[in-house]
């Protein structure tokens, strides 16, 4: 199998078969993301695909989750998803759903009937950076779309029968507006219903623009208390008919995880215990960071 530089996905896909089909992002733009940045981006040509596909017959006949690699493989066009669904069936054909990072950017230029199209060839369960529901912080992060552009995009997802996994931060607007971003995100989720929420909180590493405004403290961070203060006002303002709450990425301060509605209080009282044994001192400080932006306290 063909990989190029690191290779990324969510801590959910690790039973699926990993499969390149583009190298870096084609934003590649986001003020808080180093992921990418010294990837330049280009599409896989089918040859080296079905290589790939073949190679992946002969030692995972069995695989029945395919996740596209790497940063935004939805951006291809329709014909080329098509083309790629066509040969995963052709090698591997007990693969049930075909899953991969999305942007919203990326879902605009496909028409409604095209998204029917990949729907009906298993694409599905997208995993999207949505990152805040708020404008400022939208802008700030440099995502390259509104919060109206977005509920718009992905309720054509859902319209599709599409769904999708958001990826959300904690602390995108920034300390001042952790009431307003935590609001405004809960209501994004409440309009668009994603399958499933993984969380995390904002951190940069070394080469990206927000790391400069981290260093110098044009963008402030949230101390803990006020990242739990946010993801309390997020878990409770939520109205999900049916979602899966993946808070454990490495850098949440409590790793949470549960289904909603079913589990909301549990996961509520789960964080007001948990912050209930953390001193004064902890909490009132900004979290220090290790790889991946794990929180050490
Ligand atoms: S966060 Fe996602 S969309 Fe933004 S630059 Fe990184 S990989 Fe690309």
């Amino acid at each position: 199998m063909k990989y190029t530089g690191n290779i990324y996905r969510p801590p959910f896909e690790a039973r699926s078969l990993l499969l390149q089909v583009t190298v870096g992002c084609s934003h590649n733009k986001c003020a808080f993301c180093t992921m990418y940045r010294d990837v330049p981006f280009s599409v896989e040509p089918l040859s080296q695909i079905e290589a790939d596909l073949k190679e992946a017959s002969r030692y995972a006949p069995q695989v029945t989750r395919v996740f596209l690699e790497n940063g935004d493989p939805f951006v291809l066009s329709a014909d080329k998803l098509c083309a790629i669904a066509e040969r995963i069936y052709r090698y591997l054909p007990k693969v049930k759903t075909i899953a991969m990072y999305a942007s919203i950017l990326n879902i605009k230029t496909k028409t409604d009937a095209e998204l029917l199209r990949l729907r009906k060839l298993g694409i599905n369960e997208l995993n999207i950076g949505v990152e805040s529901g708020l404008d400022t912080a939208l802008i700030r992060m440099n995502k390259g779309y509104s919060r109206d552009q977005a509920i718009y995009e992905l309720k054509r997802l859902q319209a599709a029968g599409i769904d999708y996994g958001a990826n959300i931060i904690f602390g995108a607007a920034g300390a001042e507006k952790l009431n307003e971003n935590a609001q405004a995100t809960a209501s994004l989720l409440n309009e668009t219903q994603p399958y499933l929420i993984f969380t995390g909180t904002i951190h940069a590493d070394p080469g990206c623009p927000l790391y400069e405004d981290l260093r110098s403290g044009s963008f402030k961070e949230n101390t803990v208390r006020q990242y739990l203060a946010e993801e309390e006002i997020v878990l409770s303002e939520l109205t999900l008919k049916n979602c899966y709450y993946f808070g454990v990425h490495p850098s949440n301060i409590i790793p949470m995880q549960g289904y909603l509605p079913k589990d909301q209080q549990s996961l509520l009282r789960e964080l007001q215990h948990r912050r209930e044994t953390l001193s004064a001192a902890a909490l009132d400080s900004i979290p220090s960071r290790g790889d991946e932006g794990k929180i050490l306290l």
